[in-house]
């Protein structure tokens, strides 16, 4: 078996300690005789799988007892459209933060449930740093402020969290939900699609405060309603069990690894070792403003982009996959979600000076 370093953006690495685990318990999970994939979702050893799980995740964030935790399927753009539809409780408009990619296509969506007033716009520089808050024209009014922490395909990372005062804040996290501390009580709903820091694709995890749930626009799909996944601990309906436990074995990695303050000071070492080499040449850039930069998603581009082939199957060879930017993009991303391990950072660090001197 060879395992390569994988710098997909999603679905992403896992943990290796994880699969190993998952692999252990794939034909019998704890005397059970079966996989955890063929338990009833309503019997005991699943119930207690689920129960575990959910318990990690608040003791990780330290969840406040006054949220829910719900997990669901549809991924993060099924909450494009959740948000609005149960948020919106009879007011006109939201305000949405447009930094990138995933800002827009959440903007995009809510437009069908009601108005949006996008308070502020990183357009004008082409979404490579994230608008001060001083700048933003948030609406009194609103029903809630929807922003993206982490923009995935841009490598933008706010350095700040907003304040939004009574007016809830609602943060798409999928691609940086458990890299770092964060309060939680600021929010007012953190939704995170799994295939990039949580577990495998096909689950998508909804941490919302309960007074917000319970008001969803009339007429819409008994699914798209929080209040009755709040109610049967998100087992209205088969949930998606396998990435449910998977999730639960990260979380139990986490805590080994001494929490999200332990996985913080990981993250940020990894990260400043790989912003270090693209600022430390004239061969590698990134276009982020310094303040706002990825510690999850770093894209680069070479000064001579008709190396960008023989960059990406050069390092193929040595074990380094999935290095391609977004099509949007171009050039190279190196997405280093919480279980990329610090020496794929270096064997990267390593190659990229590598391919400096045989190029540059
Ligand atoms: C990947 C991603 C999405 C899309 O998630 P799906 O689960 O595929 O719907 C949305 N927002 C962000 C920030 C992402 O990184």
């Amino acid at each position: 078996m060879s395992r390569v370093f994988n710098f997909s953006a999603g679905p992403a690495v896992l943990p290796e300690a994880v699969l190993q685990r998952a692999r252990e318990e794939m034909l019998d999970w704890q005397g059970t005789g079966m996989s955890v994939m063929e338990m009833s979702h309503r019997g005991k050893a699943f119930m207690s799988i689920a129960a575990k799980a959910e318990a990690d995740l608040r003791e990780l964030m330290a969840i406040p007892a006054d949220y829910s935790v719900l997990f669901l399927q549809g991924g993060a753009s099924s909450q494009f459209a959740m948000v609005p539809i149960n948020l919106l409780r009879g007011k006109k408009s939201a305000d949405y933060i447009n930094t990138g990619a995933w800002s827009k296509k959440a903007i995009a969506e809510a437009k069908r449930y009601g108005q949006v007033n996008v308070a502020a716009t990183a357009e004008a520089n082409n979404f490579t740093s994230v608008p001060a808050q001083s700048g933003w024209k948030l609406d009194s009014n609103a029903a809630y402020v929807h922003y993206t922490p982490n923009e995935t395909i841009g490598g933008v990372e706010f350095p700040f969290l907003p304040d939004t005062g009574s007016v809830p804040l609602v943060a798409d996290m999928s691609s940086s939900i458990l890299s770092r501390p964060i309060d939680v009580s600021k929010f007012g709903l953190i939704y995170a699609g799994a295939q990039k820091n949580i577990g495998p694709a096909g689950l998508t995890v909804v941490i919302i405060r309960k007074d917000l749930i319970g008001q969803p626009i009339d007429g819409m799909p008994v699914m798209f309603d929080y209040a009755i996944h709040d109610k049967e601990g998100s087992m209205y309906n088969t949930p998606p069990t396998y990435g449910w436990y998977l999730a639960g074995l990260v979380f139990e990695w986490l805590k080994e690894i001494g929490g999200l303050k332990g996985m913080a000071a990981i993250n940020k070492r990894k990260a400043d070792k790989l912003y270090a080499a693209i600022d430390g040449s004239d061969f590698y850039a990134n276009p982020v403003d310094p303040t706002c930069r990825s510690w999850m998603n770093v894209p680069f581009t070479l000064a001579n982009p008709e190396l960008d082939k023989t960059f990406l199957a050069e390092a193929e060879k040595v074990g380094l996959t999935t290095l391609k930017g977004h099509r949007s993009v171009g050039g190279m991303r190196a997405s280093i979600y919480n279980a990329m391990p610090e020496a794929g950072i270096d064997t990267l660090v390593s190659f990229m000076a590598d391919f400096e001197k045989r190029n540059g």
